[in-house]
């Protein structure tokens, strides 16, 4: 894994249509997110940091290249899963990016949940892999 001694990197990651669903999981997780490095995009993590107590990285908003900034990251194992909470009824600009996050998740086995019931799976698991839950 990415980080030491039970330290996940974490990103979060939502379409406008999805922020009010993300904001809501990041506060019903609180606690189990503290202890890790949280990566957002720029919006997203924006609406975290103004909602919570959390840290967080942002990193550029998703339209100008935040997406790819972690789909890189997680190309060279530095992201230990990603919550990108889509909004499957939406048009996005950034199309061809968010297919390149999600194809590289997979060719490089990053866990990727695209909405809360599989983030809450994930973030169970990687909180009992950390010894929080
Ligand atoms: P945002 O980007 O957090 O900057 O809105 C998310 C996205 O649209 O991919």
């Amino acid at each position: 894994m990415a980080s030491p001694a039970g330290r996940r990197a974490i990103a979060l990651i939502a379409h406008d249509g999805k922020k009010a669903a993300m904001v809501s999981f990041v506060k019903d997780f609180e606690a189990q997110l503290q202890p890790h490095r949280l990566i957002t995009t720029g919006t997203t993590g924006k609406l975290i940091a103004e909602s919570t107590s959390l840290r967080v990285e942002r990193k550029l908003s998703g339209p100008l290249g935040g997406d790819a900034q972690i789909a890189a990251l997680a190309a060279t194992g530095k992201i230990d899963a990603v919550i990108f909470f889509r909004d499957p009824l939406g048009m996005h600009p950034h199309d061809p990016d968010i297919s390149m996050l999600m194809r590289i998740c997979d060719v490089h086995n990053v866990p990727l949940a695209t909405n809360p019931a599989t983030a809450t799976a994930v973030i169970t698991q990687l909180s009992r892999e950390a010894g929080i839950l």
